[in-house]
């Protein structure tokens, strides 16, 4: 089948609006915010339902990993649905370069529009390769600084969220607080303000300090659960039937691993391949240099966090490194690859010792990395209490609740046990 190649060009900027999956809702709407203040029109979507993976179904092959389906499902559910002009959109999508078919979403999507005869609606890819190229849209310095910044407000927004919600005496405290923080940022990056080091400091101080004034009833008794997985899944609602809303729900304090680890983990493979392949020195230089910023700046979120409350900041990228090397190769780097096993072992360390695996069908590397590295965990840390839980289109929701609800009632039988 023919794949359709509709550019988005200059011109649209003014006249369509771009629909994208809304994976991370913090981060992500920080991130609509920096796109509109370069001219693009970006509407996050969170149409939701079975007919999303109707459609899905529908119009892709059913081999297909499941967030490329929900994705995919969920954009031709949007333009069927009759809320957009259709002449006047556009799609995005992210494309990872990787060896991984991630990559390759974007034909997957293509095909689908032509099968849904939607194949005149043009469609974005989002990514650093050079991959696709449309001549109305392009990745400037500017957008990269304040991108950078709003990922990173948005993993610690999301991590102090998480970290109050279950203690809060007033229901929804925690929300508003991230919704007046929202606000505050994008009226800064409005004023080209928020994303240099010393505001991202100052902003972050002033975000601990406003998440450690919520009052909180800190003698409830709760379960700490930590969730990884494949990226879409872990942190979207779509993806994992609301598995946040669901934990908090069961009193968990749940903490999720940041965007910002896995934007290491991709420099860090970089690197790695040039060790394993040999490739530019350059490139390997500059991928060295990046690293160190990133991590430049995740030391100084992680000590705002540290110094001015009793929150847990996420641990360092380079202990990630360290205690997945215990486990497995840093040169596993297909899908989520080693930083899976990482982020499970970092989480036990950080005390979240009830770990959700979210494992989408059709993703054998993070079967490998995930669900397939339960026994050697198990072996490093004897106490880590892991349930894979998998999601696909015959999937229930109400099968992986009772999964989880199985891995909680453990993990408070071991609390009960450690206060007697
Ligand atoms: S990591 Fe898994 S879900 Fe993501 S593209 Fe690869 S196979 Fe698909």
């Amino acid at each position: 089948m023919e794949i359709s190649n509709v550019q988005f060009t200059k011109e649209m900027r003014k006249t369509h609006t771009i629909l994208a999956p809304s994976m991370a809702p913090i981060q992500f709407s920080l991130l609509v915010q920096v796109l509109a203040q370069e001219g693009y029109r970006v509407k996050l979507l969170t149409n939701e339902g079975p007919q999303v993976v109707q459609k899905g179904l529908k119009y892709v092959h059913n081999d297909t990993c499941y967030p490329a389906l929900l994705v995919i499902g969920q954009m031709i559910d949007a333009l069927d649905s009759g809320m957009y002009d259709n002449s006047k959109v556009a799609l995005a999508i992210t494309q990872t370069g990787g060896g991984c078919r991630a990559s390759n979403y974007i034909h997957l999507l293509k095909k689908a529009l032509i099968r849904a005869g939607y194949e005149n609606i043009p469609v974005l890819s989002l990514n650093f390769k050079g991959l696709n190229k449309n001549s109305g849209f392009s990745i400037t310095y500017p957008m990269l600084k304040k991108g950078l910044a709003a990922l990173l407000y948005g993993d610690t927004l999301m991590l102090l969220k998480n970290q109050s919600k279950v203690y809060e005496v007033t229901p929804s405290s925690s929300d508003d607080l991230v919704d007046s923080w929202v606000r505050k940022l994008n009226e800064q990056f409005s004023a080209n303000k928020g994303s240099s080091f010393r505001e991202i400091r100052k902003n972050t101080r002033q975000i601990v300090k406003d998440f450690a004034a919520i009052e909180k009833d800190r003698s409830r008794p709760v379960v700490k659960v930590g969730i990884v997985g494949e990226i879409y899944m872990k942190y979207a609602a779509l993806g994992n039937n609301h598995l946040e809303d669901f934990l908090f729900s069961q009193s968990c304090e749940v903490m999720i691993p940041g965007i910002l680890g896995f934007m290491l983990y991709a420099i860090q493979n970089q690197i790695e391949d040039v060790r394993l392949y040999g490739g530019s020195l350059l490139r390997k230089a500059v991928m060295k240099a990046l690293l160190r910023y990133l991590s430049r700046l995740e030391k100084m979120i992680i000590e705002e966090i540290g110094n001015n409350s009793d929150f847990t900041p996420p641990r360092f990228f380079h202990e990630s490194v360290s205690t997945a090397k215990e486990a497995v190769s840093i040169s596993c780097k297909m899908g989520e690859g080693w930083l899976l096993t990482g982020e499970m072992r970092d989480l036990y360390a950080l005390g979240y010792t009830n770990i959700i695996c979210v494992q989408p069908f059709g993703c054998l590397p993070n079967h490998i990395v995930g669900k397939g590295m339960i026994k050697k965990l198990k072996e490093l840390d004897e106490s880590i209490n892991i349930v894979p839980i998998d999601y696909d289109p015959g999937a229930t929701k109400v099968n992986q609740e009772n999964r989880i609800k199985l891995m909680l009632a453990v993990a408070n039988e071991r609390r009960l046990e450690e206060k007697q």
